[in-house]
């Protein structure tokens, strides 16, 4: 080599030495991922930088120096043992990549090893002479180099053919490749000692096809996050079910606590004790709620929640809110004072029964929140075109709002202000879904208080005109009375896994003097219709062991000349649930608690023109 290549090989070596520094610093400053694998990928980083600047300082007493001194050998020498330990932390990085086995991920043992490595090839003698501006290395020394690294690459190679299939996200491309191109260099640099400044060449290659493919920090976040997202979205999944079968399982009994209560209201019991019956419904009532507004969250977090519309009555939603209302206050002695827009048209598109729920909501908050003074509830109305804007606003003069709370208003579980509501139940939640209830609607809500004095809710949401003029809807309905009809000639089946549910059914259909029978499971029912049992209507629950009430009403269809009405019978009453089982079949749908209202409804429906 003449004095200019050797020059050059200077300028090559600080060249890499440069490229090297660059990614050290581009690495390091990044926000990185702790797993092992990535703190070995720092090490090469690290160890292909002392490679680099050994290189350079071994070119340049090579091109400069006359005589070997001390210094030359140190260097040679550390040059030399750079390289093999560079090897074993490769070695090791592929090692980790592509075994299962926790045992050497302990990487004291590793730098033992180093430490091993380091200690004999400071022991083994190594020959330098210069010859035309070169430093010939020569010696036991550069045998054991060579072999180390050869038995290191076979070592490589064998874990990664083994292991193909756990190496994640095919790794196992980069890594092939990279040993492919350093038996390449090793085996350049043994038959022509010329190239041997390629090490740190191949070191900076290494290291940037790594951090280019598999150790991308920004890819390893991506991908750390995407896990994490993944794992965040598992968990939610499992919480909306959790919580969609505790509400399950709570209604279940407080079916029976409701039924029975509503059925002893009507007996002839001292009045003492339909006072607490009543107050066990109400409670009940106040549970069912909270059990009502935690699935509610939970739909709305795991973006399930659907806004169902259909054609409505916007006046009998007003009827029923005020009436609501009214037995909400009881005895209190508010002024509820309301007024509805009398050109509201007549019959709206939207859900009717979630605009009912946020209107309820507020209502409720502001009798809740209110001790004396008034409550004003006013809808007005503006059309444009087709649709009609709800311009709903409730006003009271209860304990207000501090303005900073404001804000924190419809955030879930937050309950403002609980010094002065302490005695005042609630979640802390109806907010919260209002909020996101009007925001499924596109419309809005504005709230304005003094903390004091008072406080008022307005929203606004557009819903679709259908017809304008009073066409043929239902009157707007009173408080209705339950009408009891006479159903002793009918006879009705009822399909229940749960006793006490048969109980409960059998309970509140005894003033309708229908006869019942009841039945455990799916089968029992298939197994009657089939032996000729005639009955007006079947009441099926939907979760029952075995075979479900879907699947017991797909078999009963099959059977030839079925024409029976079949009820769903559910706990799992989740708004939109009364459409996917009518759409399964279900001629209609109890949600349980059952009703008296809503099974008289049911009764009349199907049971009083046959
Ligand atoms: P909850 O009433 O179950 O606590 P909400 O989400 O309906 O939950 O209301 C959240 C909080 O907002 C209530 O705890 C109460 O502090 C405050 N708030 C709501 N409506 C009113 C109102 N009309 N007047 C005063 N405070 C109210």
């Amino acid at each position: 080599m003449n004095y200019q290549v050797a020059q050059q090989v200077i300028f090559l070596n600080a060249l890499n030495f440069f490229m090297i520094f660059m990614l050290n610093i581009v690495y390091f400053t990044k926000p990185r991922i702790n797993k092992i694998e990535h703190k070995i990928f720092a090490a090469i980083l690290i160890e292909t930088m002392v490679v680099g600047i050994t290189g350079l300082v071994f070119g340049i007493f090579s091109t400069f120096s006359q005589s070997i001194g001390f210094l030359s050998i140190l260097f040679g020498k550390i040059y030399t043992i750079s390289i093999v330990l560079w090897m074993i932390f490769f070695a090791y990085y592929t090692y980790i990549i592509s075994s299962k086995k926790e045992k050497l991920r302990d990487y004291k043992k590793v730098f033992l090893m180093f430490i091993f490595c380091s200690l004999t090839f400071i022991l083994v003698p190594m020959n330098l002479e210069i010859i035309d501006h070169q430093i010939i290395v020569s010696g036991s020394l550069i045998y054991l180099c060579y072999g180390m690294c050869a038995l290191l690459l076979l070592f490589q190679m064998f874990m990664v053919l083994v292991n193909l299939k756990n190496i994640k996200n095919k790794k196992y491309i980069p890594i092939i490749g990279m040993i492919i191109l350093t038996i390449l260099f090793v085996t350049i640099q043994f038959f022509f000692t010329d190239f041997n400044h390629l090490n740190s060449l191949l070191g900076v290659l290494i290291c940037y096809i790594m951090y280019f493919t598999i150790e991308n920090p920004d890819v390893k976040m991506i991908e750390q996050l995407e896990l994490a997202k993944t794992q965040a979205e598992v968990a939610n999944k499992a919480k909306t079910e959790f919580l969609s079968n505790m509400s399950h399982e709570i209604r279940t009994p407080l079916n029976a606590i409701v039924g029975f209560s509503l059925a002893l209201e009507t007996e002839d019991i001292p009045e003492s004790a339909k006072e607490e019956v009543k107050d066990i419904i109400m409670a009940s009532n106040g549970l069912l709620e909270i059990v009502n507004g935690i699935l509610d969250i939970s739909k709305i977090e795991a973006n399930k929640l659907e806004i169902i519309n259909s054609n409505y009555c916007f006046k009998n939603v007003f009827d029923d809110l005020v009436s609501l209302t009214k037995a909400r206050m009881g005895e209190s002695n508010l002024d509820f004072k309301y007024s509805l827009d009398p050109t509201i048209p007549s019959v709206l598109y939207g859900d009717h029964s979630r605009v009912k729920q946020i209107i309820l909501n507020i209502l409720t908050n502001a009798v809740k929140y209110t001790k004396e003074g008034f409550v004003d509830f006013k809808v007005s109305s503006v059309v444009q075109g087709d649709v009609c804007r709800l311009i709903i606003s409730v006003e009271d003069s209860g304990i207000g709002i501090k303005n900073e709370n404001i804000d924190k208003l419809f955030q879930n579980f937050e309950r403002l202000g609980v010094e002065k509501a302490i005695t005042i139940e609630g979640t802390g939640l109806g907010l919260a879904i209002t909020k996101r209830l009007v925001e499924l609607m596109n419309g809005s809500i504005v709230v304005q208080s003094i903390y004091g004095k008072g406080s008022k809710f307005t929203v606004a949401i557009d819903q679709k005109i259908i017809a304008n003029e009073p066409v043929n809807i239902e009157p707007s309905k009173k408080e209705e009375e339950i009408q009891i009809i006479d159903l002793s000639n009918r006879k009705i089946l009822v399909v229940d896994d749960n006793n006490v549910n048969l109980k409960v059914i059998k309970r509140l259909l005894v003033d309708y003097n229908a006869n019942i029978d009841t039945v455990t499971n799916g089968q029992d029912c298939i197994d009657k219709i089939n032996n000729g049992e005639k009955y007006d209507l079947i009441f099926m629950d939907i979760m029952m062991p075995k075979m479900d009430g879907v699947t017991t009403l797909n078999k009963l269809k099959k059977i030839e000349n079925f024409a029976i009405d079949t009820i769903a019978l559910t706990a799992d009453a989740i708004d939109g649930q009364k459409e996917k089982y009518l759409q399964d079949g279900f001629n209609d749908y109890l949600a349980k608690p059952i009703e008296k209202k809503e099974l008289n409804r049911v009764i009349i429906k199907f049971l009083s023109q046959k």
